[in-house]
């Protein structure tokens, strides 16, 4: 069922943009990536949708994912099954899957296939996980989550991609709660996650995520300047409340925004 949900944008007298990254210490590098095989998908799309272009589905996922390093079998079917034709718009629809990110309007974009692999197999969580997207943008990734069996949760600052992801995700079958807010606060209603996952990158990690992250749980969040190679990072806190930070290397993603900018 898809429940369409407003929340209003809280106070940001308490969190200044210039808060630090938190302390972390570091544990390895991309090549060190947990892999894990678990369940296969549990929310195919609806049968059409499954069947179109399904040979170009397929080659990306061999092409631009597992002939890289993306090994967790979870995230490979996902992304064998989610029709992302369906995520783009027209104009862009024979590019859907090409090697790179896209244009969605707004001056937004949807991830390059190769990053969503990554990011999702980073998360390294189970079907029945419940995890917190911020960014929804076309409502891809989201589906990708859901398809691996995840409860998902997903918030975008923008009304009018919210609406289009919602409608989106439910015209394909994929149960998704979209939120139109600013993510920088999390869901605290809802949390902790077993994992949050956040497509646009903020110059410094929103504490309220650390602080929503369920033991042992991972927030997978690109770091660094506006228009530059940021850093991806992989944040896990230990039952004894430490912060660990794994380095999966550079990328480049739309800039994090805050409500009232
Ligand atoms: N995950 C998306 C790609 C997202 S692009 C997909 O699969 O298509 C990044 C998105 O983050 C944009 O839509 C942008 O509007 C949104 N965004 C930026 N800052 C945000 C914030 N503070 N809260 C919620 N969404 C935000």
């Amino acid at each position: 069922m898809k429940r369409w949900v407003w929340l209003i944008a809280l106070s940001i007298a308490a969190c200044s943009a210039s808060a630090p990254l938190p302390a972390v210490t570091e544990v390895g590098s991309a090549d060190t990536n947990p892999l894990s095989t678990i369940a296969p998908a549990q929310q195919p799309p609806s049968t059409t949708a499954r069947d179109e272009r399904a040979a170009e589905r397929l080659d990306m996922v061999e092409s631009q994912l597992a002939e890289r390093d993306i090994a967790d079998e979870n995230v490979l079917e996902a992304m064998r099954q989610v029709p992302r034709h369906r995520f783009v718009p027209d104009d862009v629809v024979d590019l859907a899957y090409g090697d790179s990110a896209l244009p969605i309007g707004y001056g937004q974009t949807i991830s390059q296939p190769y990053i969503v692999g990554l990011m999702s197999q980073a998360l390294d969580v189970d079907p029945g996980d419940k995890v917190l997207e911020i960014g929804t943008g076309s409502g891809y990734q989201a589906a990708v989550l859901a398809a691996m069996g995840c409860q998902v949760y997903t918030m975008e600052i923008i009304p009018e991609l919210a609406e289009r992801a919602t409608n989106t995700l439910d015209a394909l079958g994929y149960d998704a709660t979209v939120a139109n807010a600013d993510g920088y606060f999390g869901w605290e209603d809802q949390a902790p996650f077993d994992g949050i996952i956040v497509t646009a990158a903020p110059d410094h990690v929103p504490q309220p995520l650390i602080d929503q992250l369920a033991p042992d749980a991972a927030l997978v969040i690109p770091v660094g300047p506006i228009g530059a190679v940021q850093t991806m990072w992989k944040f896990s806190v230990n039952r004894t409340g430490e912060v660990t930070g794994e380095n999966l290397g550079g990328v480049m993603f739309v800039p994090f925004t805050r409500s009232g900018e």
